[in-house]
């Protein structure tokens, strides 16, 4: 039994899917403690109770501690199934979590798998639906996976009611390197606004282009009348040599349009003066993958509490060392197989 201390550094929700991801893939029984201890509200909520509800449903684990606001969970998976599946989180939770909680295992599985989740594609710190479709899946497809992801609805804070899709293909993963510094550029911007009017995009899209100078033929408005309820969110492109990286700034009630995009330019501006490939969010997501993958490296900026302790939970689990070096003004992560071991999907467990 391997027992995961939730406090340990930056102490958030990743701590536990990781552990369930994990623990489902290698089979081995996982305790955590303390769970979420660094967030205002600890413990289960609705999201984190959905992704042990749906790592319980793809492993057949036996379970204990799984309530809202739970802090100790005990996990015991007893074999992944590929399959149809569909979780509903009850709130707005986010969809993407929960897909990135049960992915790596059904990758590992001997069926194509189908996903549907319900619950929040668009939400404060989460990964928003088109950073997972354009950014996370396209290079874990360059690894060797095949999954189709759509997304069926939009689906708001605090309403909810949105839904993603996703095929899985069972692969085994292979590694790669992201670390060449390319040139960035950015390729399009989108304002999106759902039951709300066109003028909050078209004022969105005005600052975007006043504060980066990015030309008007890059910039499109979109909306929909088929959400559940009202949301907003500008999405910018940034062309990193062959791939993309997308960023989306959410609108909110206490927020007007332009600052909304301000706050968005700020964080792609810093991107786009920083000679690293991957951005902070993007990195402590690929972690996992390349250590399933056996290895793997990338350059980063400083490498977030999010990377380095994502680093440290997996690290519990494969047999892979994940380090963080200098590489002049950037810094390069390195993930390699301990030696005498084989990856885990050489069928090590
Ligand atoms: P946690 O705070 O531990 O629940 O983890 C949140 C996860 O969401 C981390 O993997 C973050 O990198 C990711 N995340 C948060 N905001 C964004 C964003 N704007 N774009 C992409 N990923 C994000």
């Amino acid at each position: 039994m391997i027992v995961i201390d939730g406090s340990v550094g930056e102490g958030g929700g990743q701590v536990l899917r990781t552990s369930l991801s994990l623990s489902m893939i290698t089979g081995q029984p996982v305790t955590l403690h303390s769970i979420r201890a660094k967030r205002a509200k600890p413990g289960l909520m609705r999201q984190h109770l959905a992704c042990v509800e749906a790592a319980r449903a793809i492993s057949d684990a036996e379970v204990e501690g799984a309530a809202l606001s739970s802090r100790e969970l005990v996990f015991r998976p007893r074999g992944i199934r590929s399959g149809s599946y569909r979780f509903e989180i009850g709130s707005a939770g986010s969809t993407t979590l929960v897909l990135q909680t049960v992915l790596p295992a059904l990758l590992m599985t001997d069926g194509e798998s189908d996903v549907t989740i319900v619950g929040g594609t668009h939400n404060p710190l989460a990964p928003p639906f088109e950073f997972l479709a354009h950014t996370f899946l396209p290079l874990v497809s360059q690894m060797g996976a095949t999954i189709d992801l759509s997304l069926l609805r939009h689906g708001f804070f605090p309403a909810g009611g949105g839904s993603i899709h996703a095929r899985i293909v069972p692969t085994r993963l292979v590694p790669i390197t992201l670390d060449t510094i390319v040139p960035k550029r950015i390729t399009r911007v989108v304002a999106f606004v759902a039951n709300l009017p066109l003028a909050i995009a078209e004022r969105e899209l005005a600052q975007v282009r006043k504060e980066l100078g990015v030309d008007k033929a890059l910039c499109d408005v979109e909306a929909t009348r088929s959400a559940p309820a009202p949301g907003n969110f500008v999405r910018i492109d940034v062309e990193v040599g062959d791939r993309t990286e997308t960023f989306i700034g959410l609108g909110e009630r206490s927020k007007n349009s332009e600052r909304v995009a301000r706050d968005l330019c700020d964080e792609v501006a810093t991107f786009l003066g920083s000679p690293a490939p991957v951005d902070d969010h993007l990195a402590d997501q690929l972690l996992l993958p390349l250590a399933l993958a056996g290895s793997g490296s990338f350059l980063l900026g400083t490498p977030s509490d999010h990377a380095t302790t994502n680093a440290a939970v997996i690290e519990r689990f494969l047999p892979v060392s994940i380090r963080f070096e200098d590489a002049g003004n950037l810094v390069r992560c390195v993930i390699a197989a301990n030696e005498r071991s084989r990856s885990p999907s050489d069928g090590t467990g």
